[in-house]
């Protein structure tokens, strides 16, 4: 039932609203945008480009030198190439309801800077790019102050320029773990060592040396960056993630200024108001940690990377059908290989629709943008079929350059292929490939 509204609401109209400026949402209102749509980009930062401003992406060049490309240049051009395409973006706006066809109600972020913003966009189309959130890592003292997030670490020591303190620890050993030790060792943190949590009830993600192995190796058939590529290369050398495994140095593998250590675990994180130490407890290669042989290592941060989970809610209050994929970070709403969703009007892009590299998120929004122009009647038949194909194949080509952070996309992305099939009746089903 649609809301209540007041006389003195602000309310502004769009062709496309689209919920989140990072990549896929800066992706999709270029195209829009500059089919002719008049777009709006809401984003409750207090600046677009999203996740990306906070990183330092390596991209390989042709000659296989390897540049370092800061996030928020690129995120900044993103915006920029939106705005001289005729999108309005608004920042520091929360969406916190969607109702059909469509309406948009917002909330400042900042409550100290009302009126800026308007109450509600009225909008014939929607695509939600809502992007990602961290999963929590809730092991023994893990509320304790010093303990932070991956994401947090890389936006305090790529952003703010601010170390989060002297001696860190990293538990999560994966690609973001990886990533953000980077990021900290840069910013002049010393990084003790990224190691993984020890399994138990609440810890998501891999915690066997094999696992790890075989998560980071496939990360870095394609990733320029030195760690990742390391582990890559110890498996290559082994032949298998088992053997290496067993064939783990004690003390870890050195890598950018920390070291990658697969054979010990972090049982607990421990303090009197504030992060003291971790307790590191031996581990075996099948993954079992021994507790009986644990020793305290002092540190005042802990950085936790526990995976990457889609932030979907707003795509459940639209009434997209969703679907628990594991392999694409969780739950993700169901979409066709020209990323609609179950509800005409509604696209999806990025993060949000499973778990993607930025790139692989602009190109999607370059799709869902192309389908809301085709949605919208601003293309024809035969421009909206070229655009799309051309879009899709974008999107399958930034796939393979750029691997997901999660072990089996490919897999999950099947699986949404195979529900889609399902989902839809039989003149519905749509022949593009590439998502
Ligand atoms: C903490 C973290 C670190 C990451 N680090 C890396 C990395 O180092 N390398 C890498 O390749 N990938 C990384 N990723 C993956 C990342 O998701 C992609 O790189 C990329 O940013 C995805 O783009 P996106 O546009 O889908 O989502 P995002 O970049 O996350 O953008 C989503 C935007 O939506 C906005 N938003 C969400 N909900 C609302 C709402 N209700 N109202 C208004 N605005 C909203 C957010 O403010 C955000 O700006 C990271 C992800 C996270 C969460």
């Amino acid at each position: 039932m649609p809301l209540e509204r007041s006389a003195t609401m602000r309310v502004e109209t769009a062709d496309l609203a689209i919920v989140g400026g990072g990549p896929a949402g800066l992706g999709a209102a270029v195209t829009a945008a500059g089919s002719g749509a008049r777009v709006v980009v809401l984003d409750e930062a207090p600046a677009a480009g999203g996740r990306l401003s906070l990183q330092v992406r390596e991209e390989r060049g042709p000659d296989g030198t390897i540049a370092k490309k800061p996030g928020r240049l690129e995120s900044r051009a993103l915006a920029d190439a939106a705005a001289a395409a005729g999108a309005r973006i608004i920042t520091g706006a929360s969406v916190w309801g969607l109702f059909p066809e469509w309406e948009l109600y917002l909330a400042p972020s900042d409550p100290a800077d009302p009126g800026r913003i308007p109450d509600l966009v009225r909008a014939k189309a929607v695509v939600l790019a809502t992007g990602a959130a961290q999963n929590p890592l809730a092991i023994p003292g893990w509320t304790l102050p010093g303990v932070i997030t991956a994401g947090a670490a890389q936006a305090l020591a790529n952003v703010h320029r601010v170390r989060p303190g002297r001696r860190a620890v990293v538990v999560g050993a994966d690609p973001l773990g990886l990533t953000a030790a980077r990021d900290l060792v840069l910013a002049g943190v010393e990084v003790t060592a990224v190691l993984p949590a020890a399994p138990g009830r609440y810890v998501i993600g891999p915690s066997r040396p094999e696992e790890i192995i075989r998560n980071l190796a496939r990360f870095s058939a394609h990733s320029p960056g030195a760690g990742a590529r390391l582990a890559g290369r110890l498996v290559e050398r082994t032949g298998i993630a088992g053997l290496a495994a067993r064939l783990y140095p004690a003390g870890g593998v050195a890598i950018w200024g920390t070291r990658l250590v697969l054979n010990r675990a972090v049982t607990a994180i421990v303090g009197d108001g504030a992060v003291r130490a971790v307790m590191v407890a031996a581990m075996d290669a099948d993954g079992r940690p021994h507790t009986d042989r644990q020793e305290e290592w002092p540190v005042d941060t802990v950085v936790t990377s526990a995976g990457l989970a889609p932030i979907v809610e707003l795509a459940q209050m639209a009434g997209c059908q969703t679907a628990h994929v594991p392999a694409l970070g969780g739950h993700v709403p169901l979409y066709g290989p020209d990323l609609r969703t179950t509800v005409p009007g509604v696209f999806v892009a990025g993060s949000m629709a499973g778990i993607t590299a930025a790139p692989v998120a602009v190109a999607q929004g370059h799709l869902a943008g192309t389908a809301a122009a085709a949605f919208l009647g601003l293309l024809s038949p035969r421009a909206a079929t070229d655009r799309l194909s051309a879009a899709a194949t974008a999107v399958a080509q930034a796939r393979r350059q750029n691997p997901s952070f999660l072990p089996d996309d490919a897999g999950g992305l099947r699986r949404m292929e195979e529900m889609w099939r399902r989902t839809l009746p039989d003149d519905d089903k749509t022949t593009t490939t590439g998502r």
